[in-house]
């Protein structure tokens, strides 16, 4: 991670506590009582510094998506790149596919009003519709227009998986994009495929638990 970029959090849907990570504080020096607990409406409750300046971004997305369990955000290279090109990622491989059976989509531009007032709570609101015709489960990233990645999981690990496994998924592209760039989209039965054997009902990836 370069300087203190990026944030995570993670949700308690009993308690309805969300902790995530200080504003400005660099990794290597955070302890666990850097970390700041919120409410869902962003009431601050515990945690000695200012939490994430992303903080209502992560908020909405927890509003919009009631099956997540953690987000983290990053300006990874690769993952970046798309966003800073204004393209969602197309879907072109069985590593893509063994994340999301879709692209991974781009926000829509945010008005001057939105960026003025409100920017990282429209910014969620941004990504939750960017999301809403795949839902939060079998799309589990967006690209933010112009600024980089958020992710998300049924928990903060998982969420954490997705934005490795992004990155991974947005140089792969790139590359593949780069050798043709006319790179087809994967075939159908192999989309469905890759992610049906990681994930849902009949997957079968791994060691049964
Ligand atoms: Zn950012």
């Amino acid at each position: 991670m370069t300087l203190t970029w990026g944030n995570a959090s993670a949700i308690d849907r009993e308690r309805g506590l969300v902790a995530i990570k200080p504003s400005g504080v660099g990794y290597a020096v955070m302890s666990v009582d850097d970390i700041v607990v919120l409410s869902l409406d962003g009431e601050v409750l515990a945690g000695s510094g200012r939490p994430s300046t992303d903080t209502p971004t992560h908020l909405a997305l927890y509003h919009a998506f009631p099956e997540i369990g953690g987000v983290v955000h990053t300006h990874s290279t690769w993952a970046t790149g798309w966003a800073q090109a204004e393209r969602e990622i197309p879907l072109l491989g069985t590593t893509h596919a063994d994340l999301s059976p879709h692209a991974i989509p781009l926000t829509r531009r945010l008005t001057e009003d939105e960026v003025e007032s409100g920017y990282e709570a429209a910014t969620g609101a941004a990504i939750a519709e960017a999301v809403a015709a795949t839902g939060p489960v079998e799309l589990s990233c967006a690209l933010v227009r112009q600024h980089g990645p958020f992710c998300w999981g049924s928990t903060v690990e998982k969420a954490v998986e997705a934005a490795i496994t992004l990155e991974e998924v947005a140089r792969l592209a790139s590359i593949a994009v780069n050798l043709d760039p006319r790179a087809k989209v994967l075939d159908p039965a192999l989309q469905k495929k890759h992610y049906a054997r990681k994930h849902g009902p009949s997957a079968y990836y791994g060691q049964p638990s």
